[in-house]
């Protein structure tokens, strides 16, 4: 399959974040209705044995390289609304483990911590420095298709909270990939990020072994050691199909306020209206 090189990406995401009895897994595992196996190797690998892998030789590379010498994913920061896929070498590229293409597989790097916050519950937070860019966590869980999504959510409760996670990549042609994944029962440190308006990581997704990416959670800033981490559940950019005063979901249950304490903050958690409503959910083919 091929993707275009402008893809805009947006993500949803539902509710405030509290611990759970669940399986740990540090990947993606297939669940209910995935369609594709998030296991299963998809790619073929680059050829690129004497030469290290840059743009133009290196078929895992389209026109730019993903990351700098120091790990930092390049595209991170820039203010526009799109967003290049990315393609890390995989498990039949012919580089070797230090290839400058292999930085969400190598995993975490830094010392993360649990721990409980305030208001809202569980929350995760860095020990150390974070520097702009660098590859933080996952957010790893079992991989669904959508009815289960819907089975899913019409289960839950105002006083449950919402895991999954739909991300929408905008191919070319006007396609659209749609991945879901919810690390409620078998997931990994990625579900304790809370949800902030003025969020310090940004979910990109990344692609390794297969076609169903990896949702990579990148520094957004500079973070510093003790802050909590956090992202916008709706996607960085489109955080504007919530209004203020919806306070009811399309199914008619309560929004769930935001307690992020950001300036900016939308007063309510966001939500994905197509997630409730099939009526809602974008052409996909
Ligand atoms: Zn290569
Ligand atoms: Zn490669
Ligand atoms: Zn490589």
């Amino acid at each position: 399959m091929r993707i275009a090189k402008e893809v805009y990406l947006f993500f949803h995401m539902l509710s405030p974040v509290s611990i759970l009895a669940s399986w740990y897994t540090p990947d993606h595992v297939a669940g209910p209705g995935a369609d594709t196996d998030p296991t299963q190797i998809t790619f073929p690998g680059c050829s690129c044995l004497q030469t290290p892998c840059l743009p133009g030789t290196c078929s895992c590379l389209r026109n730019k390289e993903n990351y700098d010498a120091n790990l930092r994913l390049r595209a991170i920061g820039s203010e526009t609304e799109r967003a290049e896929p990315v393609f890390e070498c995989n498990i039949l590229c012919q580089c070797s483990d230090q290839c400058k293409n292999r930085v969400v597989q190598r995993g975490l790097q830094f010392h993360l911590q649990v721990f409980k916050t305030e208001k809202k519950g569980w929350g995760l937070r860095t020990l150390e420095f974070i520097p702009k860019g660098r590859f933080v966590c996952e957010y790893a869980g079992e991989v669904l298709g959508f009815a289960e999504v819907q089975r899913r959510i019409q289960l839950q409760t105002i006083h449950d909270s919402n895991y999954i996670i739909a991300v929408r990549e905008h191919v070319y042609n006007g396609q659209v990939i749609e991945t879901f994944v919810d690390p409620a029962h078998i997931g990994n440190i990625g579900r304790f990020l809370n949800h902030s308006c003025e969020p310090n990581l940004l979910m990109i997704p990344v692609r390794i072994d297969s076609m169903v990416p990896k949702l990579a959670l990148f520094a957004a800033k500079d973070i510093l050691p003790e802050e909590e981490l956090s992202y916008d559940y709706s996607g960085r950019f489109l955080n504007l199909m919530d209004s203020k005063n919806k306070e009811r979901l399309g199914n008619g249950k309560p929004r769930k306020p935001c307690y992020c304490g950001a300036k900016s903050c939308a007063a309510f958690l966001p939500y994905d209206s197509s997630l409730y409503c099939p009526s809602e959910k974008p052409n996909v083919s």
